[in-house]
């Protein structure tokens, strides 16, 4: 007989005990009857096979993930004690086909040469340091795996090819943005936490590398949203994410408007020599062949799509034209000289020639004093027509000189037809123009397109806005005591002024003689306040100068910020309120508008 602990006798008590204790024969109870038999601890070793393993892939997970993902994964299959799956599990870390190793290799070898070869192709828009700035990044964050390595360095030589077309941006991880629908779409959940801080990333690269530059010609906006992208980079709790979006509709309006005015002076310039051509073309072609030319030259251009090289052109085209037009109006009064010089001297011819008739001479007399005092073309028409009757009376000795006053008399009406020509011209010009002569403020027109303009923007993008109503103080005694012209130039001076310190999204216009109105976007009234508080003070150090004296101007403003839908025809009138309140109260001074429109209280 066997001792009872030599193995097969333990082995053979093991599956008696198994049956009187009613204990189904599965491997662990085996175990652990056996091991009581025994008087030992036996080995579970596929558990301890199992364990070794997942350290194993632990260790190795350090540097390529999947690994780690299969260690978690095999953890409870080995407690169950499923080999098939473990299996399974395994088998993943592999390629798949029979020479999989070898297709590996491969791979890199054609990454790397392809790589070689892209990096010295050029590319269009990708510069030799973009290239090799994009190689670092992913070489910093892939290369742990090198699967997933060689799979972005791939992508990345790809995205060089097509920047061409469609440009590739560069995300924070250094991979292409271009192919990271793809690979959210295999590996990343829709509306997951990968896919939002992939969307973040995009968002923020698209504000670095597109918005930020546009806004380069507005230093303070640019600073504001260099600024705003440091915070958004930083944004922790959904309190700062909040403040970041409305700063960032805010940029975004104020980007809508440069566009805007963009657009507009584009459409302005081409709009100005379409005026000039419309006013000099025709007025010059007979009498200046050079004239004619030059406006010829921006006509074609105007026709052609405007590039900034034919603008250059068409600039000093321009110079020369804007300088002749000036001309026009002294001209004018030269014509009128003229004529006035002919007539004078042809009735001094008359008097010394019919000195013998003295009633006919006290006539002419008379008729001299009245050519001296007149300017008008009218009255000197009707002179010529008494003078001419008087004339006839004197008989043939005058025949001659009555041929010559026929004649005088043609040429003053074709003198006096072709200054009603070109004062209509100059009448065009003014009315189709959309700013203000002595100023460079808009004028009125120009400021209802700007209403009209402005008040819809705020309607599309929810956000208020102000109108501001400025008149000069005591600007008549101005006037009266420096004379009208340094009054002009009083208001010139404080429009530049306020041109200075108002900003470019501003808009300012001559509501009237020395009123101005300014229309602040996205402003709200106490903002609107400080801004022209700030011109009022910038009023006291840039004095206007008079002969060489400091003149002090200052001036009353009423602010009114929009209330809901409020029209201009409402909220002008809350503004003219306020500076009437401003004027009451003592003068340059700057009062906002009771809250609310009349029409509301
Ligand atoms: P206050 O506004 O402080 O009550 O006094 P004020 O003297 O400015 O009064 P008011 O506004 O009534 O006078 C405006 C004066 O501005 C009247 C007019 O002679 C002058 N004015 C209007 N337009 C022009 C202009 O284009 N050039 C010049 N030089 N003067 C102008
Ligand atoms: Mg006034
Ligand atoms: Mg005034």
């Amino acid at each position: 007989m066997e001792q009872k602990n030599s193995p097969i006798e333990a082995a053979r008590q093991t599956l008696i005990q198994l049956m009187q204790r009613k204990l189904p024969p599965t491997p662990d109870h085996f175990r652990s009857v056996y091991d009581e038999i025994m008087g030992v601890k036996s080995v579970d070793q596929s558990a301890e096979l199992g364990k070794t393993l997942e350290k194993v892939l632990n260790a190795a997970g350090k540097k390529k993930p999947k690994y780690l993902a299969v260690a978690q994964a095999i953890g409870p299959l080995v407690e169950k004690g499923d080999w098939l799956k473990v299996e399974e599990q395994l088998t993943k870390l592999f390629p798949s086909s029979a020479t999989g190793a070898n297709v590996e290799e491969a791979n890199w070898s054609n990454v790397i040469r392809n790589l070689l070869k892209q990096l010295e192709v050029s590319h269009k828009g990708v510069t030799l340091s973009r290239k090799k700035e994009g190689l670092s990044k992913v070489l910093v964050n892939f290369a742990s795996d090198s699967d997933v390595l060689a799979q972005k360095i791939q992508a990345l030589v790809n995205s060089w090819g097509l920047s061409g077309t469609a440009d590739a941006v560069m995300s924070s991880e250094g991979t292409i943005a271009a192919d990271a629908p793809s690979a959210a779409k295999s590996a990343v959940p829709a509306g997951s936490m990968a896919n939002a801080s992939q969307w973040r990333d995009m968002l923020l690269r698209a504000f670095e590398l597109v918005i930020i530059p546009n806004l380069e010609a507005a230093p303070e906006l640019h600073q504001k949203a260099v600024n705003l992208l440091g915070r958004m980079q930083k944004v922790s709790n959904e309190q700062s994410l909040i403040i970041c979006a409305a700063d960032l509709k805010s940029i975004l309006l104020s980007l809508e408007m440069q566009r805007d005015q963009q657009s507009r002076i584009h459409e302005s310039l081409l709009q100005l020599l379409r005026l000039v051509l419309a006013s000099m073309g025709s007025m010059v072609q007979t009498e200046d062949q050079w004239l004619y030319a030059q406006t010829t030259v921006i006509s074609d251009i105007v026709s052609k799509p405007v590039s900034l090289n034919t603008l250059y052109d068409a600039e000093s085209s321009l110079k020369e034209l804007v300088y002749k037009q000036a001309q026009i109006k002294p001209a004018l009064t030269e014509a009128k000289d003229t004529l006035k010089k002919m007539v004078t001297t042809f009735v001094d011819r008359l008097v010394e020639m019919t000195e013998s008739t003295s009633d006919y001479h006290d006539k002419i007399e008379a008729y001299q004093q009245k050519i001296a005092t007149t300017d008008n073309i009218g009255e000197l028409n009707v002179l010529l027509n008494n003078i001419l009757d008087d004339t006839r009376s004197i008989g043939l000795t005058v025949q001659r000189t009555r041929d010559e006053f026929m004649n005088s008399q043609k040429q003053a009406l074709a003198a006096e037809k072709r200054i009603e020509e070109l004062t209509a011209e100059l009448d065009y010009i003014g009315q189709v123009a959309h700013q203000d002569y002595l100023t460079g403020a808009l004028n009125r027109r120009g400021m209802d397109e700007a209403l009209e303009r402005e008040f819809s923007r705020a309607d599309r993008h929810n956000t208020t806005l102000c109108v501001a109503m400025l008149d000069i103080d005591h600007f008549k005694k101005l006037n009266d005591t420096l004379g009208h012209v340094t009054g002009d130039e009083a208001l010139t001076h404080l429009a530049k002024v306020l041109k200075e310190v108002l900003r470019t999204t501003d808009v300012l216009a001559r509501y009237g003689g020395e009123e101005f109105i300014i229309i602040l976007p996205a402003t709200p009234q106490d903002e609107a306040v400080k801004v022209i508080t700030r011109v009022q003070r910038e009023l006291t150090k840039n004095f206007f100068m008079h002969n060489n004296e400091r003149v002090l101007i200052t001036f009353s403003a009423g602010v009114a910020e929009r209330v809901g839908d409020e029209s201009p025809e409402v909220l002008i009138p809350r503004a003219d309120a306020a500076l009437y309140k401003a004027k009451h109260s003592g003068r340059n001074r700057v009062i906002g508008a009771d809250n609310l429109p009349e029409s509301l209280v």
